[in-house]
């Protein structure tokens, strides 16, 4: 973490103190500006952070017990996956590229950059940015295949990757893609926000947490379940229920609110 504050400047240090109530939020919208700014993320980008970031202010900033139960069963879910897959688009790369690549070697997953609003170029430089971090297999600059049922530019898939996966990991994804990777008959594990959105509903799990807390914990999971035995695993993805779990985050968001003005 320290190595990506000095990345981003000295400048976002002095202006945003550690102590300030908004830090991790602050600093993660220097993030998604810096990726911008960079050509990593689009700009289009910056409103979906401003939607993660109304309903992680509701969630009260913070990895609830049904998230930590959904990414324990997406954790249990990708160590059994034959052919996992991880989607990486522009706000994931400004957000936690180093975490990506830590979650891709843990689970032998290739990373595959697959954007909603895609340029050749953008493409390129997220693919550079992983694999300057050390990412070892990274697909999104050929894609050989097509997602049935979107349109041409939003279809393109890879083999090796998302499309010949049996279990996709899509982080801050859309709604349509969401669907059209179930449709194809894919496990797919979301990390969303917002829990009332179509990926959220889709998704056979959803997180819903920040991008920013999801992703080390998908790590420290996959670490301390790979020495589970498979029964187990199963029995973690059986008693998930992605339906009761989106309720009970609508439940906990309820409950945090009106805490507030008790
Ligand atoms: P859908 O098509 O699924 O209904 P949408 O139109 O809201 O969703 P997008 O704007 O494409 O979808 O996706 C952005 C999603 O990512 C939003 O639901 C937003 O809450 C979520 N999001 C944004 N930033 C983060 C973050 N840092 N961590 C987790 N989720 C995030």
């Amino acid at each position: 973490m320290a190595e990506r504050l000095y990345r981003i400047g000295a400048l976002t240090l002095t202006e945003i103190p550690r102590s300030h109530p908004r830090y991790e939020s602050l600093l993660a919208r220097e993030h998604i500006a810096e990726g911008v700014r960079d050509g990593i993320t689009s700009t289009q980008g910056l409103i979906a952070q401003g939607r993660g970031e109304a309903f992680d202010y509701l969630i009260g900033e913070r990895t609830t017990p049904a998230a930590k139960a959904a990414t324990s069963a997406a954790a249990a879910m990708l160590l059994l996956a034959k052919r996992p897959a991880l989607s990486v688009n522009g706000n994931v790369a400004a957000l936690i590229p180093e975490g990506m690549v830590e979650l891709s070697k843990a689970l032998n997953a290739p990373l595959e950059v697959n954007l909603f609003h895609r340029t050749e170029e953008r493409v390129g430089k997220i693919a550079g940015l992983l694999r300057s971090l050390g990412a070892e297999r990274v697909l999104g600059e050929d894609p050989d295949e097509t997602i049935p049922g979107l349109d041409h530019a939003r279809s393109k898939a890879s083999r090796g990757g998302i499309y010949d996966a049996d279990v996709v990991l899509i982080p801050l994804e859309d709604g349509d893609r969401c669907e059209a990777l179930v449709r194809m008959g894919k496990k797919v594990i979301a990390i969303d926000l917002n829990p009332l959105s179509r990926t959220s509903r889709m998704a056979t799990v959803t997180i819903v947490d920040n991008i920013v807390r999801a992703v080390p914990n998908l790590i420290s999971f996959a670490m301390e379940l790979s020495v589970t035995n498979h029964r187990n695993l199963q029995s973690l993805i059986h008693e998930y229920d992605n339906r009761v779990a989106l309720r009970q985050c609508v439940d906990e968001i309820q409950s945090h609110l009106t805490k507030q003005f008790r």
